[in-house]
């Protein structure tokens, strides 16, 4: 078993991801993997950062495949015994001109950015060696989307004590409320990506609270952070951020050093904590 350092990161064959792939190539000590769903994506991203000069290494990951998710899990238990930092950074939205019904495009936003990242989060934070760095890629949608939620789904949202199960209910039942029409009624904003990102900063608040319970001393450090507004195929090309400025706040939060005792649980936009 290998004693290096590892670090994997999330749909980075491109975009954000792959940014922070390169700039955990350059800072991080130890071996870094780029993963993606398409093998063949995957090993082209890696032989450009190989022209750059820098080694990645390649593990298919699609984290919508529980399959996918556990052959990771198990190649990073057998060959490191465990990871030292994760960074959920997949995450697909629909453009805001697609026709796709809502209730469609809820569910599938929901199903990648929301229930795949928290599989990938069950299936590898168990995994975290003390004084690991966990980083879920959000979005200041998440705190507009908040905005725009009723009162009383605000008050979950921002609530210390709600449970991973309560949040998971919560989600499903916007996907529900969305395919009964009924979703501005029941108090959710009119965004599908928005929902997912406050699931997805919800999620860091409540397993961040759940490693201080069940962790604590092993100085683990998770946050959920917003890289910007960033040229990606995501957010096209009058975005005002490179791909590798919209990657520093992540890898700031990958690498935040062995002695930081935070940012932990926290909102974090431009290396700074917001208030959720
Ligand atoms: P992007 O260029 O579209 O890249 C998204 C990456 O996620 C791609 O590598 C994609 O792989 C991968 N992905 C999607 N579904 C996946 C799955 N099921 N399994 C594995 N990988 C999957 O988008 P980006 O702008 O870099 O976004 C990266 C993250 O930042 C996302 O979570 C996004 O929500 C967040 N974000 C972006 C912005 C922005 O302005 N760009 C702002 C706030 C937050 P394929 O190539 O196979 O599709």
């Amino acid at each position: 078993m290998s004693s290096v350092p590892v670090a994997v990161v999330t749909g980075s064959n491109k975009g954000i991801g792959f940014a922070i792939v390169r700039a955990l190539c350059k800072q991080f000590p130890g071996d870094v993997y780029l993963t993606a769903r398409d093998p063949g994506r995957g090993q082209e991203a890696v032989a450009k950062l190989q022209e750059e000069g820098l080694r990645a290494l390649f593990h298919q990951l699609d984290i919508d495949d529980l399959q996918s998710i556990r052959a990771l899990r198990d190649f990073l238990k057998e060959k490191y015994g465990g990871l030292n930092v994760l960074v959920n950074n997949a995450g697909i939205a629909f453009k805001v001109h697609d026709t796709t019904p809502f209730a469609v495009q809820a569910e599938v936003t929901l199903k990648t950015n929301f229930f795949a990242t928290r599989n990938v989060c069950t299936e590898l934070l168990p995994l975290m060696k003390p004084y690991g760095r966990v980083v879920n890629v959000s979005s200041m949608v998440s705190t507009s989307a908040l905005g725009g939620c009723s009162q009383e789904l605000q008050k979950k949202f921002r609530s210390d004590t709600i449970t991973e199960g309560e949040l998971v209910e919560l989600m499903t039942k916007f996907v529900e409320d969305t395919k009964k029409g009924v979703h501005e009624k029941e108090g959710w904003p009119n965004t599908a990506y928005g929902v997912s990102k406050i699931g997805v900063t919800v999620l860091s608040r409540i397993q961040a609270r759940m490693l201080n319970e069940k962790r604590k001393g092993d100085h683990i450090l998770l946050n959920a952070c917003c890289p910007g507004w960033v040229r990606t195929d995501m957010a096209g090309p009058r975005a005002t951020k490179s791909p590798d400025e919209g990657a520093e706040t992540p890898v700031y939060l990958a690498l935040l050093p062995s002695d930081a005792d935070g940012p932990h649980g926290q909102f974090v936009i431009d290396k700074t904590v917001r208030t959720w």
